[in-house]
């Protein structure tokens, strides 16, 4: 299993203004330096992306940071109106792309089968899926165990196709208990201690299955400067999907130191 940390801000619809995305994006660069051994991936609103990956370019270090999108189509081109493929991301210069997020799960209805076409979509043409796995308070009320075999349903339904496929695939997991995610808890993260559960059980259900992928597991769910540290010195959680708290550029910054000295 690989060591180095790897730490993804989803800035969601935020921020605003082209100005604003690149002010923010400017300061993670910094950050950035040669220094820093943890990966860093920034995924902003689309719109941001053709500008934010110019100016990666034109700054001409830390290999470390790349850019992501927040979510994406399972066409690749055509009369698919308003959506966004993998194919359209590589060519912006995306390396990355959330697949199910809670948020899309929530207000677009999004299904473990349309998690399942986007995922493999990606995988296809090289972009690398980070798939958003999570159960919400109901579920967790009932338990973990309830909570494992819900979180259960929903990675190997999203990882149906990868199955059939012979290659060797890079793929993220984000577990994001949804009931800790900073718009519902209100900044209420879950402990260390039951992430690391969770993670090992989808780290066990990877391993036991017959597709060849190279997968590494991440927490997601109101981590800040000040649990941090907790999550990523605990060598089975691989790394922080981020959402607030990556809007804070400073904030965000020691988050990303934190993590590269773990790495
Ligand atoms: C998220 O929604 O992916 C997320 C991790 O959000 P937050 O850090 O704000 O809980």
């Amino acid at each position: 299993m690989e060591k180095t940390k790897i730490v993804i801000a989803n800035w969601k619809m935020c921020p605003v203004s082209i100005e604003g995305a690149k002010e923010l994006f400017s300061a993670v660069q910094r950050t950035c330096s040669p220094k820093i051994s943890a990966e860093v991936v920034v995924a902003p609103p689309f719109v941001y992306l053709t500008e934010l990956v110019r100016l990666a370019r034109s700054f001409g270090r830390g290999k470390n940071l790349r850019l992501g999108a927040q979510d994406c189509f399972w066409e690749q081109a055509g009369a698919y109106t308003g959506e966004v493929s993998p194919e359209i991301l590589k060519t912006l210069g995306a390396t990355h792309v959330l697949i199910g997020h809670s948020e899309r799960r929530r207000y677009l209805k999004e299904t473990d089968e349309m998690a399942q076409k986007k995922l493999a979509a990606a995988l296809r043409i090289g972009i690398i899926p980070i798939l958003c796995v999570g159960e919400d308070k109901s579920v967790r009320r009932k338990g973990l165990a309830s909570a494992k075999q819900f979180v259960k349903k929903q990675l190997l339904t999203a990882l149906r196709s990868v199955s059939q496929s012979g290659t060797r695939h890079e793929l993220l997991v984000a577990y994001e208990p949804v009931w800790a995610i900073s718009s519902v808890s209100g900044g209420k993260s879950d402990t260390p201690e039951e992430a690391v559960a969770m993670i090992l059980w989808i780290k066990q259900l990877l391993g036991a299955h017959p597709f060849r992928l190279a997968t590494r597991v991440l927490y997601g769910g109101s981590v800040n400067m000040k649990n941090a540290a907790g999550f990523m010195e605990l060598e089975a959680i691989d790394g922080a999907l981020v959402g607030d708290a990556s809007l804070r550029a400073q904030e965000f910054c020691v988050i990303v130191k934190i993590a590269s000295s773990f790495s």
